[in-house]
């Protein structure tokens, strides 16, 4: 059965970098972004009640919101459940070579490297489409995917707080289900232990690895962020500045470990045909974690694994590889199901039948036990929610969003299983 998939490509642009002639136009985009935005709202309140808008721009915008409202969930789920403030979704072309302009809200120019923004009343808004975005265009048209719309709204980054103006151009493909022949058991530790995975087929684990990001100098610049917070705090200028700098590099630098992480974990799981099963440790267990004063403040931040386990589905469903949750404990004994005790050098000992190995081994062999029962979760792969790669874009962005790393959109109850 053959699933349809989406990816969002976001484009950001420092409003203050942009030049004059765009910058005025600016005053005019928030002002309709802000009166959809009190539309949209009453209309999701009203179950969709509430008449549609005479005249343009939100009566074009309220259009292709409704076709979008339909069509992906994550706006329905995220968006408007939760009370965020939802971007305006517009229709999109791309040009690949001489096509003929279609005058759609968004006109993605590859040739002439640029994006234009039209229909918002502000008159078209040009921007550049830079190196990167154009080779992730082309490498999206190359997986036979299409631009089905685009989403764009004016916000505030996180880091820097500066307001930047947003374009998302949403993919959409066809994609064939990978057929699972075997289990890629995926532990998401704090990062400071890395991820560890395994290849499982049935009772063998044909292979293993742990995928680690550089900590000591993740501490060392949350240090020198910290640092300069408190030299803004006294003595403002230029160190506010610096601070907000610091972390954004910060951010961006995991961001990027993350991409790298999901890409890795996605492509070994297509070389071998595994289905992905990530093993996403509980509320009450994270929050052990978080409240134990042992564990050094600093690396709390890299205890926030939400953004890169939605990457991971979010890849894997564009590339049709089944992903599933699962709990495969650390702490559990596999063989008899008691509590392990933990050991120094991260080994565990079970008390009641004498099972002592690296707890890192220990979700293999959860993965091993439930091979079967596994299989059949990720057998056929469900693509309930084939938008996954939006959210995780999208969510964090938006201001009034869920907080990241909180596990804001839960899996479809049939892809969890119960602690046994
Ligand atoms: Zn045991």
């Amino acid at each position: 059965m053959r699933g349809r998939a989406y990816r969002a490509l976001l484009l950001k642009y420092d409003i203050l970098g942009l030049p004059p002639e765009v910058q005025q136009k600016i005053p005019a985009l928030l002002r309709a972004q802000e009166e959809f935005r009190r539309w949209a709202a009453e209309w999701a309140k009203s179950g969709g009640k509430v008449p549609m808008p005479e005249e343009n721009p939100l009566r074009y915008l309220a259009q292709k919101f409704v076709h979008a409202w339909n069509m992906l969930e994550w706006l329905r789920a995220h968006a408007v459940k939760r009370g965020m403030k939802v971007p305006l979704i517009l229709d999109a072309q791309l040009r690949l070579s001489d096509e003929r302009d279609v005058s759609r809200g968004v006109l993605a120019d590859v040739p002439k490297r640029k994006v234009r923004v039209r229909k918002l009343g502000t008159g078209t808004i040009a921007l550049p489409l830079g190196e990167d975005a154009t080779k992730q265009i082309l490498e999206r048209v190359r997986e036979g995917a299409k631009l089905v719309l685009a989403a764009v709204w004016v916000g505030r980054s996180r880091g820097s707080r500066a307001a930047k103006l947003y374009i998302a151009l949403v993919f959409r493909r066809e994609v064939e289900p990978v057929e699972p022949k075997r289990v890629l058991a995926i532990d998401l530790n704090a990062l400071h232990n890395g991820i560890t995975y395994a290849v499982v087929e049935r009772n063998r684990v044909l292979r293993r690895g742990a995928l680690r990001p550089d900590v000591s100098k993740i501490v060392h610049m949350q240090r020198r962020a910290a640092e300069l917070d408190s030299l803004c705090a006294k003595r403002g200028d230029p160190y506010c500045k610096m601070a907000r700098s610091a972390k954004s590099r910060l951010w961006r630098l995991l961001r990027e470990w993350e991409v790298g992480a999901a890409r890795e974990l996605v492509w070994l799981a297509r070389k071998r045909k595994a289905a992905i099963v990530v093993d996403v440790p509980d509320d009450s267990s994270m929050r052990e974690l978080k409240q134990d004063n042992k564990y050094p403040a600093e690396r709390k931040a890299l205890l926030n694994f939400g953004r890169l386990r939605r990457l991971i589905e979010g890849l894997a469903e564009w590339h049709g590889v089944p992903y599933v949750e699962a709990r495969l404990f650390s702490t559990v004994c596999p063989r008899c199901g008691a509590k392990m005790q933990e050991l120094p050098e991260r080994r565990v000992k079970c008390a009641q039948c004498g099972l002592e190995v690296h707890r890192d081994g220990v979700p293999a062999m959860w993965a091993q036990r439930r091979f079967d029962e596994l299989m059949r979760l990720a057998n056929p792969p469900s693509f309930s929610s084939p938008d996954a790669y939006i959210a995780p874009l999208l969510c964090p962005l938006m201001e009034g969003r869920p907080p990241p790393g909180e596990g804001s959109r839960p899996a479809p109850p049939t892809s969890r299983l119960a602690a046994s």
